[in-house]
């Protein structure tokens, strides 16, 4: 789709998907501008106290694309490239992935422009209080339910929670997901999105025929999901050989010992200078010769500029957005077999729907009855994904985004206009 912006956005690339599902489904113009168009967008500013003394204004937004099938949900991200046309694409491809999965549930973001690394962790709680009063009236369990992204944790999510609770003056778990296991949270949702996006890789090999023991793969992002998502290939016996993170990458054709990485990780801080691997260019993980590359960092990874030399047969989105639409396209000409992000990184809002009920239940399940319903729900998703895919002789992502849209087009026909 022409745009007269400089440079295209991921709100543009989530905007052409739609036009693509727009083309099979055939619904209206109108109805193309409904769901292109966030219902409701908040910009606020966010003075804080730095620990020297001095005032700094940073800047938030929380974009609630949907509330067609129930209240919005999505992840609030702490990273320096934030911006509103950013978090509207990333509020726009939650609401297709809660309606993929069969949750109660619209789409929203949030995000904060900062680099967290340059705050202390007394700053990084003054800003997600700050930013949490400010969108205070929008928020809540039955209005829209927040849950950590890149550059959030848990204890993000438990600042956000006693901050929205000391304002209504009781204690309301509910109104965010991804929070601590002892104050309401899920077993099995820190490592839910890495739980899932194996489920992909699993699924994905299984179709192509190649076996798990012995497969290759490469991650690119060593955080909340790719490190999961390593471990668990990695104990499957996926060869792990590179993974990167924003600093840097390593690579060891034996497979990587992810444990070993790990603590390496947690001593010094990032992935350069582990002794089990040999240091490589990080731009090269996702174009290496392996079996299955799982991009798990940030959007628009995979573009023009280096889709055509992407060499493994399978990718498996573990972020939102890492293949932008014309890289897209050259893997779809290619031949490879993407798992789309909607699908692949589901697992983690899958268990935040469950923290949620558990949540307001105020009774608790096991690990094993998370993990296995997430397991069922999500094959149950790969499998109308794929034979949708197959019947229309479409992509995973047309297919993927297609029936999303339908869903949540269905749910907003049935509720009607208003007025
Ligand atoms: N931030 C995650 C995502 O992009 C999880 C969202 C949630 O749990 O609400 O899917």
């Amino acid at each position: 789709m022409a745009t007269d912006k400089p440079t295209r956005t991921p709100f543009d690339d989530a905007k052409d998907q739609l036009r693509k599902a727009q083309e099979i489904l055939g619904f209206s113009d109108g109805q193309y501008e409904m769901l292109a168009t966030p219902r409701r967008e908040m910009a606020v500013a966010i003075p804080i106290r730095r620990d020297d003394g001095s005032t700094e204004v940073l800047h938030g937004y929380r974009v609630q694309h949907n509330f067609s099938r129930g209240p919005a949900k999505g992840g609030i991200r702490f990273a320096p490239q934030v911006d509103l046309e950013e978090v509207r694409a990333l509020a726009m491809w939650m609401s297709w992935k809660c309606a993929l999965l069969g949750l109660p549930y619209g789409g929203a973001k949030g995000g904060v422009t900062i680099d967290p690394s340059k705050y202390s962790q007394a700053e990084l709680e003054r800003v997600m209080r700050r930013y949490t009063s400010e969108i205070l009236p929008i928020i809540g369990p039955e209005k829209d339910i927040p849950a950590p992204d890149v550059g959030t944790s848990e204890q993000h999510m438990a600042w956000m929670m006693d901050t929205y609770s000391q304002s209504v003056g009781y204690t309301v778990p509910g109104v965010c997901t991804g929070k601590p296991v002892e104050l309401g949270g899920s077993l099995g949702r820190a490592e839910s999105t890495s739980l899932g996006v194996f489920f992909m890789v699993k699924a994905a090999l299984k179709k192509l025929g190649i076996n798990m023991e012995g497969a290759t793969g490469t991650v690119q992002g060593f955080g909340k999901v790719g490190r999961g998502a390593a471990a668990f290939m990695a104990r499957a016996g996926i060869k792990v050989v590179a993974i990167s993170d924003v600093y840097g990458a390593v690579r060891n054709d034996e497979g990587i010992d992810i444990e070993a990485l790990g603590k390496h990780v947690d001593e010094t801080g990032k992935v350069v200078g582990f002794s089990g691997a040999t240091e490589m260019d990080p731009a090269d993980v996702l174009l290496l010769d392996v079996d299955v590359v799982v991009p798990a960092a940030i959007e628009s990874v995979i573009t023009a500029a280096n889709a055509e030399k992407v060499k493994a047969p399978i990718v498996v989105e573990g972020a939102n957005g890492p293949t932008d639409f014309a890289g897209d396209a050259i893997l779809v000409k290619n031949g490879k077999l993407v798992v789309p992000d909607i699908l692949a990184n589901s697992g983690g809002v899958l268990v935040s729907y469950y923290e949620w009920v558990q949540s307001r239940d105020n009774f608790f399940w096991d690990l094993k009855r998370v993990q296995e319903n997430q397991e069922i729900r999500m094959m149950k998703a790969w499998k109308e994904v794929d034979e949708y895919a197959a019947k229309k002789q479409i992509p995973l992502r047309v297919a993927a985004t297609v029936l999303s849209v339908e869903r949540v087009l269905h749910a907003h026909q049935m509720r009607g206009l208003y007025p």
